[in-house]
């Protein structure tokens, strides 16, 4: 038994190759699981619970029937799904966890994050974090009818699309010392997060002690799994319509 963690599926009505891949994972890897957490972007967009697409609410079918059936699933804020909220988690059965989170995993301390808060030399990406973050200018958002939210969110990924593109690959990434400073806070050797849609295991030192930065990857074009259990951790690629998996090997 294993406990799951993935992000960035970026589920969309547009992309049906994703949620069918996702759908089927839930009922063979994830059924088998301890737990599987998901640490954002779950969804490309979420303008509100009340707000479910037909792709959204298959999701949703999908988590509850895994919650269902005993496996627990947690499900932490993106930048594009920070918006879920109790509806959601009551549809789901999913319960909803605070970023960041400190976890004991089969007797190690992990700090798992969604990543966007790590992304500190992007100022810009910041700003707009704290502002959409906001209880007030939530509220006033979820006010507004479907549609015009839609048009907003839609509106809001074209600009972030654009400032990605306009910026530093670099600054884009998490910053080195954001990453030492969480690590540090949590007293803890391993933080696991997404968002960067870089896969990868990064080993390094700190204060002396090794430490190591999991990155899981985004679902665009396969699927991405870290599968952790008592003999350790891989990162997995699940290629899409395949049986086969492609691991780092574990850790
Ligand atoms: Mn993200």
């Amino acid at each position: 038994m294993a406990t799951l963690f993935i992000s960035d599926l970026h589920i969309d009505a547009d992309h049906r190759d994703i949620t069918e891949q996702f759908l089927a994972f839930l009922s063979a890897d994830a059924a088998a699981a301890d737990a599987l957490y998901i640490l954002g972007d779950l969804f490309e967009s979420w303008v509100g619970d009340d707000a479910a697409d037909p792709a959204q609410s298959a999701v949703i079918e999908g988590l509850r029937a895994l919650s269902a059936s005993g496996v627990p699933c947690f499900v932490m804020h993106g930048n594009r799904d920070f918006l879920l909220g109790a509806r959601f988690a009551a549809a789901s059965g999913a319960v909803l966890i605070q970023d960041p989170l400190l976890l004991t995993l089969y007797g190690r301390r992990v700090l798992v994050m969604h990543g966007d808060a790590l992304c500190t030399d992007d100022r810009a990406y910041q700003r707009l974090r704290a502002a959409v973050r906001d209880p007030q200018w939530q509220r006033r958002f979820l006010r507004l009818r479907p549609q015009a939210r839609r048009a907003l969110a839609g509106a809001a990924r074209s600009g972030s699309r654009a400032h990605t593109a306009a910026i530093d690959y670099a600054i884009a990434d998490v910053s080195s010392d954001s990453v030492a400073a969480v690590l540090r806070g949590a007293d803890t050797d391993i933080l696991l997060h997404g968002h960067t849609h870089r896969p990868a295991v990064h080993r390094f030192e700190i204060d002396g002690r090794a430490r190591a930065r999991i990155v899981l990857g985004y679902w665009y074009t396969q699927g991405s799994v870290l599968r952790w259990d008592r003999a350790g951790y891989e990162l997995c690629a699940l290629p899409r319509a395949a049986a086969s998996q492609a691991c780092g090997g574990p850790e």
